[in-house]
């Protein structure tokens, strides 16, 4: 999952729970705009108006209303004096299709009772652990475990093809006005540089409509 924050350099005072004031901060206008890269050809996108400004909340409704499937999003984020971070993260539980009312009644019980996923992660507690804790050890069942990792699926050769598509007379104006041009990926925040001779490789494209 990758997102991005337009205006990050954002700081208020602790709201009346003394946690970050996530809502004030994103807003309670406005919408939650979700693409999903499914491998099929084309993206699939799925957009929500926001409701709470708290992104758990927010993803909670995007899921639940969007996706259709019900679902419990939990975030959560420490902070350190210093405004670095102490511990982050979360979880999502899904019910499967057919799922009975008592196992929903149930998960929302469990859930209601869970202290905030903040404190186990600073607890020290493993994915598998926090799963234990909030579900019950005896109701929970592994089936498969993946990695995470901080990437990025963006290369040069992506923001070469997007700069292509803006179409000769942009790709002229950037030779001439700029002599280059720099991108910079929303996700990741990496830059990557073309030169004038990239830009003048990418009009030809242009103009041979590639
Ligand atoms: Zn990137």
């Amino acid at each position: 999952m990758r997102g991005y924050i337009t205006h990050p350099n954002v700081h208020f005072d602790l709201n009346e729970q003394g946690k970050l004031d996530v809502r004030r901060a994103v807003g309670t206008e406005g919408t939650l705009s979700v693409v999903k890269d499914l491998g099929l050809r084309d993206f699939f996108t799925g957009q929500v108006p926001i409701v709470s400004g708290e992104i758990a909340e927010d993803f909670t409704q995007y899921l639940t209303v969007s996706e259709q499937v019900p679902s419990a999003v939990a975030l959560g984020v420490l902070v350190n004096p210093d405004n670095t971070i102490k511990a982050s993260g979360g979880f999502i539980i899904q019910v499967m299709p057919g799922a009975t009312d008592e196992t929903i009644t149930l998960l929302e019980q469990k859930l209601s009772d869970t202290r905030p996923v903040s404190r186990q992660i600073d607890d020290g507690l493993s994915p598998e652990q926090i799963l234990e804790e909030v579900l019950g050890e005896e109701n929970v069942k592994f089936i498969d475990r993946l990695p995470v990792a901080f990437e990025c699926n963006c290369s040069k050769e992506r923001f070469g093809n997007a700069i292509i598509g803006l179409g000769e007379n942009e790709i002229r104006e950037m030779i001439e006005e700029d002599g280059g041009a720099e991108a910079q990926c929303h996700f990741c925040n990496e830059i990557y540089d073309f030169s004038k001779e990239d830009l003048e490789g990418f009009l030809k494209d242009a103009q041979s409509g590639e």
